[in-house]
């Protein structure tokens, strides 16, 4: 199995991904689609991790 961010052989801590880091991009790419922030780019995605794990109740 692959990481679907970056296809690097997937740690099975954190499969399907290889990391952490590669976890939370995709949940971050997950959370812009729901957000509709429309930017592709991995450090726009951290940014807005950071942004919704300081302000959790923007979640709902
Ligand atoms: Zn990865």
């Amino acid at each position: 199995m692959t990481c679907p961010i970056c296809k690097k052989p997937a740690d099975p801590k954190y499969r399907p991904f290889c990391s952490r880091r590669c976890a939370d991009l995709d949940l971050g790419r997950w959370l812009n689609g729901s957000y509709a922030v429309a930017s592709t780019d991995p450090e726009d995605i951290e940014e807005a991790i950071e942004q919704i794990a300081s302000n959790p109740d923007r979640l709902h």
